[in-house]
């Protein structure tokens, strides 16, 4: 039998959205990771399990050849810094952008607007990048709510209809980057199982939709 390949996932819309995609490479999990409280999942191939983990520390899983592959979202591996990984293919699913948004009517403050956001590395280099100086608040969920009660001036986050800003009085401002998942890879065991690896995503990229 050939060596174990694991692959980290996270639940919800990623899971779900890359679920075609493995069956296209012909693996297929037992279990559904919404009902399911297994925290690793074997699927029809003895030798393939899933981990089933929080979207922002898939990286880390994969960095450390915890997991061999993995599917992130740009957003997280833009935060994580992508050492250790390879990132060979875009898999086109969980499209969103990663903005800066905020009430289009809001006054900031003049010296060093605040910047309420998860994505707290990215967001300090993208305005440092530009030159301009903000104070970073890092939070860890509902953004929304941190220009509203005064929290901050802008938040970072990802958009995709842009609903849940419009319902709190926001609005995308500036666009920061395209964010869609990718299949990342653990650059040791890219080397160690190579030829398995390699199979599987040029089935995958077959599969990937344009
Ligand atoms: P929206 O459709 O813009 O109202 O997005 C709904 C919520 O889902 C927002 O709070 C976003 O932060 C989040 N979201 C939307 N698309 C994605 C995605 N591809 N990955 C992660 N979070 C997302």
């Amino acid at each position: 039998m050939s060596a174990l390949l694991t692959i980290a996932l996270s639940k919800g819309r990623i899971f779900k959205e890359t679920l075609p995609l493995l069956a296209a490479a012909g693996i297929t999990p037992l279990d559904d990771p919404d009902t399911s409280r297994k925290l690793i999942l074997d699927t029809n191939q003895a030798d393939v399990k899933l981990v089933i983990i929080r979207a922002t520390d898939v990286p880390t899983y994969v960095q450390y050849g915890a997991a061999d592959l993995g599917v992130a979202g740009k957003d997280v591996l833009l935060e994580h810094g992508g050492e250790g990984l390879y990132e060979p293919l875009d898999l086109k699913i969980a499209r969103c952008r990663l903005m800066v948004a905020g009430d289009p009517h809001h006054c900031p403050r003049l010296n060093r607007p605040r910047i309420a956001t998860k994505y707290a590395n990215t967001t300090r280099r993208w305005f440092a990048d530009r030159g301009r100086q903000v104070e970073v608040i890092k939070l860890y969920g509902s953004m929304e709510l941190a220009p509203l009660v005064g929290l901050a001036d802008y938040i970072v986050d990802v958009v995709d209809t842009g609903n849940t800003l419009k319902a709190n009085g926001l609005a995308p401002l500036e666009h920061i980057a395209d964010i869609s998942s990718r299949l990342i890879i653990n650059k040791a065991a890219m080397k160690m199982k190579h030829a398995r690896i390699k199979a599987v995503m040029a089935k995958m990229a077959a599969a990937v939709g344009g």
